[in-house]
């Protein structure tokens, strides 16, 4: 029986699970905490698809460009042709697992706008679309764990891969109960761990999505690509823990921003962009924001009570709990924050990475969207890769190989112990606040040359006394091993968006406005003993 170990349990690793389970085989399923906690089941907004019940004149063909050119360009023609062909298919099959969509009063399933789409194709259950498709297929990993062909594991953590001569064959995990390094080996590997928010900190998005899984692979030989897109979401709500998103629905559902000038209300974004402008991409409305310099704010109040429960409950909840605003009543405050990251592993069609046998499904993949991903995409693209993944995995011949690992598993443990047995206490959580701090003052809206590059030298600088440190005991062992992938993470990143002197989507350098047809690739980098190598995929080895 094919053995397979995904790493992550959100929606991606879950739909690559249970496709694998289908197709016979026997899949380890890893995560540190239950699918219930992962970031998916954040997902308000919905989920994007055409289909018969599409406004008139919609059609594939319309999704595939508005993806395409929300992206920038950049984002893989074959990879979105296939995403948005599909994308029917993958909502009929959330309907055959139980996710229930809300409906009209003559039970026609309910679309909203979204940002950048030029009809209504985003579907969508209440406010809590990501935690009713979280729920739908929590059951199906339940019924194929009854039958034996997923095995769930909690609290473990991703440690690193297990390659030989260039290919993959299993994972060190970090088991926090037995605090040691356990090895699981499989015919093939795939990573499905999410964002990177632990480089910014105060994101919309999950901290238990950090970007060291993505780093340590880097470390490994895996190629990362596009990290200088990192998607700022234009509607977040400050509070002391994190930004609060107010999901694009608000807009979708006819939103309203405007500053005040002299106690008038400005409407700058209808004044620029016409009757759509609310509603441009996520990219164009954060900078037009950021651009203002003022304190801007999004209406609702002119909406009704009954569609305000109805489809935007939880905004109207989080906006009471968190800050104490009605509604219906008062605007909403908002700023830009990150939200997505359009870069991770660079993945070819079938989510390989350039590694064999190790795959990368959901948001720790770069895949479809380019230099800007367009609201609704996010959950048809975990879907749709986690399946595609499983796919191609379980259609190749099994590599049965357990070469001796015991020398590198050895040496790892000792760098374990090391970090677990230390008397000192350097807590590691000051050094990532101190990189989240550089990341939002070097890597923000806008960044130019200078930026960048004294972000690049503090980088330089934690990772040249991150391995002379010795960490606090009383964490986890993984907070402190963890580091090291997450600074590489964040060297990278800031390498792509250094040599990268065009403005495209999300990067946006003020240094360099201009958007140049030389760069319309996707960018890559590599590491090698030391070197972050940047360069452009020229060749589309990698679909955006
Ligand atoms: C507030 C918010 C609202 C959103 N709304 C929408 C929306 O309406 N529509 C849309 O399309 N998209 C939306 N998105 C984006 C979308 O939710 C995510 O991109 C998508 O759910 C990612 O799914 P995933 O399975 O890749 O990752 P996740 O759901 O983040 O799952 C990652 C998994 O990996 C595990 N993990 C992380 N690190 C490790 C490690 N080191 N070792 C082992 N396991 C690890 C985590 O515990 C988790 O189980 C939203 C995002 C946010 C933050």
């Amino acid at each position: 029986m094919k053995e397979v170990l995904v790493i992550g349990s959100g929606i991606a690793g879950m739909a690559c699970a249970v496709r694998c389970a289908e197709q016979g085989a026997h899949v380890t399923l890893v995560s540190p905490y239950p699918s219930e906690r992962s970031q998916s089941v954040m997902a308000a907004g919905g989920i994007n698809a055409v289909t018969e019940q599409c406004e008139d004149g919609d059609s594939v063909a319309s999704h595939i460009e508005d993806t395409l050119k929300g992206g920038c360009w950049i984002g893989g023609k074959d990879a979105v042709t296939g995403l948005c062909s599909s994308a029917k298919d993958t909502l009929a099959y959330l309907e055959s697992i139980g996710t229930v969509f809300s409906l009209d009063q003559e039970g026609r399933p309910l679309r909203r706008a979204f940002g950048g789409q030029s009809h209504k194709r985003t579907y969508f259950c209440g406010s809590s679309t990501g935690k009713q498709i979280v729920s739908a297929l929590v059951m199906e990993v339940r019924r194929h764990e009854a039958a034996g062909s997923i095995e769930r594991r909690l609290r473990m953590h991703f440690h690193s891969a297990l390659i030989e001569s260039g290919e993959c064959y299993g994972a060190l995990l970090y088991d926090e109960q037995a605090r040691g390094l356990v090895p699981v080996y499989a015919s093939a590997v795939v990573m499905a761990v999410g964002g990177q928010n632990a480089l910014f900190s105060k994101t919309t998005g999950s901290v238990l999505c950090d970007g060291y899984a993505a780093g340590r692979l880097f470390l490994q030989g895996a190629l990362l690509k596009n990290l200088e897109f990192i998607q700022f979401h234009p509607t977040t709500l400050e509070t002391d823990q994190k930004r609060i998103l107010i999901t694009e629905a608000v807009r979708g559902e006819g939103g309203r921003l405007f500053y005040e000038d002299d106690g008038q209300r400005v409407y700058f974004m209808e004044d620029k962009y016409g009757p759509k402008g609310n509603l441009m991409t996520r990219d164009v409305v954060s900078r037009e924001i950021y651009a203002t310099g003022k304190n801007v704010f999004l209406d609702i109040s002119f909406l009704s009570d009954r569609l305000i429960s109805q489809r935007l409950q939880e905004v109207r909840d989080l906006c009471r709990k968190y800050r104490g605003i009605d509604v219906s009543k008062q605007p909403i405050p908002v700023a830009p924050s990150v939200h997505f990251f359009m870069g991770g592993l660079a993945v070819h069609l079938n989510h390989e990475t350039n590694i064999e046998r190790l795959y990368a499904v959901g948001e720790c993949a770069s895949m479809y969207h380019g230099a800007n991903r367009l609201g609704g995409n996010s959950l048809l693209a975990a879907l749709y890769g986690g399946r595609v993944a499983a796919d191609d995995l379980c259609a190749r011949e099994d590599a049965p190989r357990h070469p001796d690992f015991a020398r590198t598993r050895a040496r790892e443990q000792r760098l374990l112990d090391a970090a677990s047995e230390s008397k000192s206490v350097f807590p590691v959580a000051y050094m990532r606040d101190m990189l989240a701090d550089t990341m939002r003052a070097h890597m923000g809206i806008a960044r130019t040359e200078e930026s960048l590059t004294q972000g690049l030298v503090d980088v330089e600088y934690y990772q040249s006394v991150a391995g002379q440190i010795n960490y606090d005991t009383s964490v986890s062992a993984y907070e402190n091993y963890s580091l090291a992938g997450i600074l590489a993470t964040a060297h990278a990143s800031l390498s792509c968006a250094l040599a990268q002197r065009e403005s495209r989507g999300s990067h946006w350098r003020s240094d360099a406005p201009q958007t140049l047809d030389d760069y319309a690739y996707a960018t890559l980098v590599s590491y090698n003993d030391g070197a972050y190598n940047v360069w452009l995929d020229k060749e589309r080895e990698y679909e955006s």
